[in-house]
């Protein structure tokens, strides 16, 4: 049985490309750049990059510390630290014109500081060169740090997002190094050293959880003041990574939305192809609206 071939209609996109965007991703090469969009194959990147304007940069270089097993990163040691990252990001996000970005990371477990010290740099380099982008940040738990927690919302990103990823019973076998209870402390740590920042948490669902699973992630997030939720379909990367146990249908992630907002979260996205990053223009939107 082919991956492919199970693949329900809704998840069969065709990729859209035109030069714009292969003007950028020559761009991404020349300031030795990573985006999330490209290194996972995202579904959304036409639609991201020409039309709304978002794109998620990966930095700390593409070589992570960690291995969670949906995720189709690179793993093993990682490159020196780059001092001049913060600044080639903030020329990128100039020149794609971004209305909002969304920073990601690997997980530098190598690094005292799990990387919050460039992390934060590269929110004020692109706060500098691009005074009307919003910019999201998505860190890994930072080893837990909270020292380095701090650092990065003493830049004062527009929303700290930090992805639960599954259930609290799949963690152990999906996330590898990182912890459920420790992501909830995380979001909750972060409402506190910034009461006014919005925080944001993405759910993958397809990897074996049940319904009440799913709402139990929902009550744990609210319970730690999390204000926005996305919620989206697991895709297998490779076949080396989990395999995905079932695919939701619309009408399923419809009726997931609607609970979360029954839940109160002030915004929430879920559909096959919501990434953690998918829409998150209008969240800013809406955040700011409160
Ligand atoms: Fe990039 Fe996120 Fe958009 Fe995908 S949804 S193209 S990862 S910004
Ligand atoms: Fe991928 Fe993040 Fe896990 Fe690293 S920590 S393997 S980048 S999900």
């Amino acid at each position: 049985k082919n991956e492919i071939q199970r693949k329900p209609e809704w998840l069969k996109i065709k990729l859209n490309t035109n030069e714009h965007y292969t003007g950028l991703k020559k761009m991404m090469r020349e300031h030795n750049l990573h985006t999330v969009c490209e290194e996972a194959r995202c579904p959304n990147i036409h639609e991201c990059w020409a039309q709304r304007r978002t794109a998620t940069f990966m930095i700390l270089g593409d070589t992570c510390t960690r291995a969670c097993r949906f995720c189709a990163v690179k793993t093993g040691l990682p490159t020196e630290l780059d001092w001049k990252e913060p600044e080639r990001v903030a020329d990128s996000v100039q020149l794609m014109n971004l209305k909002h970005v969304v920073v990601t990371a690997v997980a530098r477990d190598d690094l005292k500081d799990g990387g919050a010290a460039v992390f934060a740099e590269t929110v004020r380099a692109i706060r500098r060169k691009n005074p009307l982008t919003s910019i999201e940040v998505l860190p890994s738990d930072m080893g837990g740090v909270y020292e380095n927690l701090k650092t990065l919302m003493d830049a004062k990103p527009d929303i700290l997002n930090h992805n639960i990823e599954t259930v609290e019973r799949l963690s152990p076998r999906v996330r590898a190094r990182a912890k459920y209870e420790r992501s909830l402390e995380f979001l909750q740590r972060a409402k506190e050293l910034q009461p006014d920042t919005p925080t944001k948490s993405s759910l993958m669902v397809g990897l074996g959880e049940t319904t009440e699973e799913i709402l139990a992630v929902m009550d744990d997030l609210r319970a730690n003041h999390v204000d926005i939720m996305t919620i989206g379909q697991y895709l297998q990367p490779t076949k080396k990574h989990l395999p995905v146990e079932k695919y939701y249908h619309p009408d399923e992630f419809k009726e997931l939305k609607e609970i979360a907002m029954q839940k109160g979260f002030s915004h929430c996205e879920a559909g096959p192809l919501v990434r953690s990053s998918y829409h998150a223009d209008e969240q800013v939107n809406e955040a700011a609206k409160q």
